[in-house]
């Protein structure tokens, strides 16, 4: 059996023995006589697999009880519109500031527009100057104490980790040190999830899309402070309003329970590597040793100023285009999969998430110096 170093953005890797385990409890969960698959959502095994999940996440990201942690559908996206429909309408002026930095925040300030208003607080949409040196739109991002925030908005929405673009957000800002003490921070964290440390307590509410870092697609994790919850708009569904998802523990409507189980495991392998200052020591490591390698010649082009580089998602070019197929087509002859870029950027990304170890960043820095000396 060969496995390949799967550098894709999502759905991506998963830790091996999480899968190992998956298909060792196949056939028979823990003496249940059935999968996972086939149980009721109810039952007593399915109740003790989605608690487990759910206290092993509140234990990774220290989550208090002030926050309720759901399990819902729709991925990501769906959760644009969720957003607007369960927050605009806790504080009376319905709207919502956006921070603007790439494919991801820009579809969830269009989505929320659907429902109400809103007004971007900050962007990296134009060309700015960073330590003297000019940065192209799109490949720096703003400080926190360069957002103009409306202290009447009822949340700001943030995506921590544009994962086309490949910029992270390190630190969550403190509403209260933007001059809006009153607005929900809320945070797109889908393809930095667990990557970290992440202080929730600072935030209204977290989600994120779980097939990057916590499992595979069908689940969407969604922390949120429970005084939030309680204000949805008429129009929303019942089935995404927060406060029927929360009464009902993830309950309200059949959840994807093969996606919480297997999710409920990479929590404990998260746990096993000693949780997430743990990951990030490693991922620290993995992202220096890559960036450092595509910073080393011009042949290749890490695009995203340094202070604002994603660890998860590293895009980059060739200097000469007409060389990525070739590129593409060696990385795949070595074992090197899907490190074609996003469609609407071109060049090449590796995604190196948690699962993805450090060997297999080696294997792709080796590929890199190898591909220059035969190319440049
Ligand atoms: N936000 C971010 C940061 C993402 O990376 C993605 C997916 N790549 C989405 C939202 C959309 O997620 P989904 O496809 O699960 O709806």
């Amino acid at each position: 059996m060969a496995r390949y170093w799967n550098f894709s953005a999502g759905p991506s890797a998963l830790p091996e023995a999480v899968l190992k385990q998956a298909a060792d409890e196949m056939l028979d969960w823990g003496g249940s006589g059935m999968s996972v698959m086939e149980m009721s959502h109810r039952g007593k095994h399915f109740t003790q697999i989605c608690n487990e999940a759910e206290a092993d996440l509140r234990e990774l990201l220290n989550i208090s009880d002030e926050y309720a942690v759901l399990f819902m559908q729709g991925g990501a996206t769906a959760e644009n519109a969720i957003v607007p429909l369960n927050l605009l309408a806790t504080r009376p002026g319905q709207s919502a500031d956006f921070v603007v930095t790439g494919i991801w925040s820009t579809k969830s300030q269009q989505e929320c527009q659907r429902y109400g208003k809103s007004n971007v607080a900050a962007s990296n949409r134009a060309e700015t100057v960073i330590d003297g040196k000019t940065c192209a739109p799109g490949t720096w991002m703003p400080l926190p104490n360069s957002w103009q925030v409306n202290p009447e908005a009822s949340y700001l929405h943030l995506c921590s980790n544009e994962t086309i673009a490949g910029i992270e957000f390190a630190d969550w800002p403190l509403m209260a040190d933007l001059g809006a003490p009153e607005v929900a921070l809320v945070v797109d964290a889908s393809s930095h999830f667990l990557s970290r440390p992440m202080d929730v307590s600072r935030t209204g509410m977290v989600f994120a899309g779980a097939q990057k870092n916590a499992g595979p697609a069908g689940v969407t994790i969604v922390i949120v402070r429970r005084d939030l919850i309680g204000h949805a708009l008429p129009i929303c569904p019942t089935a995404f309003d927060y406060t029927n998802v929360a009464r009902e523990r993830s309950m309200y409507n059949t959840p994807p329970t093969y996606a919480i189980y297997i999710a409920g495991l990479v929590f404990k392998w998260l746990k096993r590597q000693g949780g997430v200052a743990a990951l990030e020591q490693a991922n620290i490591a993995k992202a220096t040793a890559l960036y450092n390698r595509l910073d080393r010649s011009d042949f290749y082009r890490a695009p995203v100023h340094p202070f604002a580089r994603s660890r998860m998602n590293a895009p980059f070019f060739l200097k000469d285009g007409s060389l990525d197929d070739a590129f593409i087509k060696g990385a795949e002859q070595r074992g090197l999969m899907a490190l074609q870029g996003h469609k609407t950027v071109g060049g090449m990304r590796a995604s190196i998430y948690n699962a993805m170890p450090m060997e297999g960043v080696q294997a792709l820095i080796d590929y890199l110096d190898e591909f220059e000396q035969a190319n440049g």
